[in-house]
């Protein structure tokens, strides 16, 4: 499929008197299109909730559009947990799925009568000695080991992954929970990122119902929600056939059908924590390409670099490159796209076909919704870009603004230099 950005060059260069690139932008029109999308697939589930993963995009303007259209919060640490308060997001709309979780983040969750997703069976003393008595409800993470596949085709390596209880340990893990005196039970498995295909959540689905029903049986536990977690992907190649969600809502209803409903567990609601799938596709890093280098290879260099995108120096991800104005041209050039990092892994591209780019050309990095600001960080000095939001009326909104020097120096405040610091920037 044609990768089509949300934005058109006339856009971006009247966005740029205000706002300098690089800058992240968010397409508001189909983030709120594609979460209503999500809701109706799943809407044959009364209990249904999506609760967003923070983590992939920690701004509260946009926490507060999918809160708005009914998604609660899903947290990790403290920081995404006052987020999500600031916001008006609080009690059972946040779930906390963290891991190696310190105690003051077990004791904020609880204060704010977040649910509480355990990671590992030792965390039931530890979360009991923290807070004296255990909730009524709580979410067991599980982690079935060896490999997650799916028609014989592996899709994740669950068994080298750290998180959640082995299948013994949910069944010793849900008597203990129960002797303890908790009420309510969730379970939750995360075993498979960034999933191409209409068959993640429905094969999840199955396995997660079957344990469902057995340690209802087994145990006598009550099991009020299943929690399918992340992992749903997009299309970040051309040539990838997206996802559809309606195809996937059925696919887990049938499961539901099949497994729970014939074991008298029909009130069961089913949970999400979507991240990439919630927003990714609306989000692009908007740079401008400052030089161009003939040596061994031709090099385009843009005012963006990995701290602003860390995915493709990191996973060697591929993200989607539109020149702006260069949409209908031949793409008969090949280019690495680099940052300026004293890394050479800063590429946003590598033996990329692309149309010419001259100097002042402003590229769009597609897919950057996700996993792409927050990720960022401040090697080599480099400050993180801007966040701007463009709203359903075609206006421009600042979402979060560019770091300055100041605020790179913040944390050397109580010092002298500090003083200095701030004279050079006066
Ligand atoms: C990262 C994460 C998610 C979201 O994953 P996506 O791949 O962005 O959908 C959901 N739940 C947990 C516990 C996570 O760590």
């Amino acid at each position: 499929m044609k990768k089509v950005p949300f934005v058109t060059k006339e856009q971006v260069e009247e966005i740029v008197k205000t706002y300098p690139t690089p800058f992240h932008i968010y397409d508001e029109k189909g983030i709120i299109e594609n979460v209503e999308n999500l809701k109706k697939a799943f809407s044959w589930n009364p209990g249904y909730q999506e609760f967003f993963a923070v983590k992939a995009t920690p701004n509260p303007f946009l926490m507060k559009i999918l809160n708005d259209h009914g998604c609660g919060c899903d947290c990790s640490s403290l920081t995404e947990l006052q987020l999500s308060t600031a916001i008006g997001v609080s009690g059972r709309d946040i779930m906390f799925s963290s891991n190696d979780t310190p105690a003051e983040e077990y004791a904020y969750a609880a204060e704010i009568g977040a649910t509480i997703n355990l990671d590992d069976i030792t965390h039931i003393e530890f979360l009991e000695g923290i807070l004296g008595k255990l909730p009524e409800t709580i979410s067991c993470r599980f982690n079935p080991g060896g490999y997650f596949s799916i028609a014989n085709s592996i899709m994740d390596n669950p068994g080298d992954a750290k998180y959640g209880f082995t299948t013994e340990q949910m069944f010793e893990g849900f008597r203990i929970l129960k002797e303890k005196g908790v009420k309510h039970f969730g379970i939750h498995a995360f075993l498979a990122s960034n999933t191409v295909t209409n068959d993640y959540y429905p094969e999840l689905a199955r396995q997660l119902f079957t344990l469902a029903v057995k340690l209802k049986e087994e145990t006598g536990a009550d099991i009020t929600f299943i929690n399918l977690s992340g992992g749903i992907g997009i299309p970040y190649r051309p040539d990838q056939e997206p996802n559809d969600i309606f195809v996937i809502g059925e696919g887990v209803h049938k499961a539901y059908d099949e497994i729970l409903v014939p074991a008298g567990m029909e009130n069961v609601a089913i949970f999400t924590e979507l991240g990439r799938y919630m927003l990714a596709p609306y989000g692009h890093l908007i740079t401008k390409a400052i030089h161009e280098k003939h040596t061994h290879k031709e090099y385009i260099g843009v005012d963006a670099c990995a701290v602003n995108l860390m995915r493709p120096a990191m996973y060697g991800a591929y993200h989607h490159i539109t020149v702006l104005g260069k949409e209908d041209a031949p793409s008969d050039h090949v280019y690495d796209v680099t940052g300026s990092l004293c890394e050479n892994n800063d590429k946003f591209a590598i033996d990329r076909q692309l149309p010419e780019i001259e100097k002042g050309d402003y590229l769009a990095i597609h897919d950057t919704g996700a996993h792409g600001f927050s990720m960022g960080y401040n090697y080599n000095g480099k400050l993180r870009s801007a966040e701007l939001l463009l709203k359903a009326d075609g206006s421009v909104q600042l979402i979060r603004r560019a770091e300055t020097p100041m605020d790179y120096f913040a944390t050397f405040d109580p010092f002298p230099v500090y003083e200095t610091l701030k004279e050079i920037n006066s």
